[in-house]
């Protein structure tokens, strides 16, 4: 496969950005060669500067739930576009998109848009704090919440702990409130609420854990999660941001019917153009100013281009059967693929909820908590190079899932299915 026109770029790029790249999975360090430089996107195709085709299965990292280039959402950009793109003042555009979310979503009365996914959670946790008066905050190992400072923590060694800084210019001072807990484990997180209940301001997690592998939860343990949340005056926030629109209208919340306090959104609510949100209840939202005392701004919020692309995207997800098709097309294709890495014998499955997959090297059919990944991304190397050369482009880290869009069809999904197959007979063969 020619790949000289990116490595070209690429080579041009690490004189601009740090490591060549403005957001560092994109950079290729876990897997061969140089990032590849996609050039443009159509329905669920991406090609890169070299003229090659791929069936994209990053999507993204999971905005595109339409594919690229969807027509309503170009269309709709491009006719709102004419309008000028920003002006500091409300625009109507922002009412249709709150309300096409707040009349399907049971769990919030308002909305606060802003211009990313981690906005929508530092957002939330300092409105968490300002409504209970409290500064403790509990997360899990393995759930990642964007580049919040408070929350860019890894556990120490015990089942409950306070987080260590993860990144260099995280003073522990600012994680020294941020509580550690494994996934899944209702001991642990009976531990910590013995010891911070009172301290505590909120729970944050992300009910479908998506960013470091697909660590699904058993529902009994989010249900355990509710309850002793409630039972002690916690707030529970549910980081949405990859589950939301993605495996039911309403993210994960409908999709195990449980009611989360504070919800964070992202991805898929901008149509692919920068937008994040959070939501709750009017009691809660009600801090948030200029109505109350929790202070949270932006300039470009709520820009007109932006709602526009989101309202045209959620628009097509919000019609009957959207989701229930999504899960289908996905499970014919994933059980495709497990079938034939079990006759064969590989030490191989892919991990599967709605339109998400994880490709795990493991013969372990469930994986809840992150101490359970095994860390060698040698195979996963070799499959990445594989895929590539297939055609195929997944996310360059194993750590990361792939989504699969509206317009993967059955056709197309049936031949990546194929691809998939062969290249796994290369990584074992
Ligand atoms: C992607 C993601 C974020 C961060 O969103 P950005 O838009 O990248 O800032 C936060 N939380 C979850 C669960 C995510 O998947």
């Amino acid at each position: 496969m020619k790949r000289s026109n990116s490595e070209k770029l690429y080579e041009k790029a690490l004189n601009y950005f740090p490591g060549g790249v403005n957001s560092p999975v994109r950079a290729f360090k876990a897997v061969e060669g140089a990032p590849l430089f996609i050039k443009k996107g159509k329905g669920p195709y991406i090609w890169d500067e070299d003229e090659n085709q791929f069936i994209d299965f990053c999507c993204s990292f999971g905005p595109h739930i339409l594919g690229h280039n969807y027509p309503d959402v170009h269309q709709n950009i491009v006719d709102n576009l004419a309008n000028g793109t920003s002006f500091g003042a409300p625009t109507r555009l922002e009412n249709d998109l709150a309300e096409i979310i707040i009349s399907r979503n049971p769990y919030i009365d308002k909305i606060r848009f802003v211009s990313s996914g981690t906005e929508a959670v530092m957002s939330g946790i300092r409105l968490a704090r300002g409504y209970t008066g409290r500064n403790k905050i509990l997360k899990f190992e393995g759930c990642y919440h964007g580049h919040v400072d408070s929350l860019l923590v890894n556990a120490g060694s015990g089942l409950v702990t306070t987080g260590l800084s993860s990144s260099a210019g995280v003073p522990e001072n600012v994680v020294a409130d941020t509580i550690v807990i494994p996934l899944n484990d209702v001991e642990a997180l009976e531990t910590a609420f013995a010891t911070y209940a009172h301290e505590l301001a909120c729970v944050i997690i992300e009910p479908i854990p998506a960013n470091n592998g697909l660590l699904l939860q058993e529902r009994s343990f989010l249900l355990k999660l509710r309850e002793i949340c409630t039972a002690h005056n916690v707030l529970l926030f549910f980081d949405e941001v990859i589950s939301g629109f993605r495996v039911a209208f309403s993210g994960a919340a409908e999709y195990y019917d449980i009611a989360p306090d504070i919800v964070s959104y992202g991805k898929i609510i901008g149509g692919g153009l920068p937008v994040g949100a959070y939501g709750a209840k009017n009691h809660i939202m009600k801090s948030v100013s200029p109505d109350g005392p929790v202070y949270q701004a932006g300039t470009l919020s709520g820009n007109p281009v932006a709602m526009s692309a989101g309202i045209a995207q959620l628009t097509v997800c919000s019609r009957p059967g959207f989701y229930e098709d999504q899960e289908q097309r996905t499970q014919t294709m994933v059980n495709s693929i497990n079938s034939h890495a079990k006759e064969k014998g590989y030490n191989f499955a892919l991990v599967t909820i709605g339109s998400i997959f994880w490709i795990a090297f493991s013969d372990k059919t469930t994986i809840r908590s992150a101490s359970q990944i095994d860390t060698d991304m040698t195979p996963f190397k070799k499959l990445h190079k594989a895929l590539l050369e297939r055609n195929v482009y997944v996310g360059p880290s194993g750590y990361e899932v792939g989504f699969i869009s509206y317009v993967h069809t059955k056709e197309i999904l049936e031949n990546a299915a194929q691809q998939f197959k062969n290249a796994l007979d290369e990584v074992f063969g």
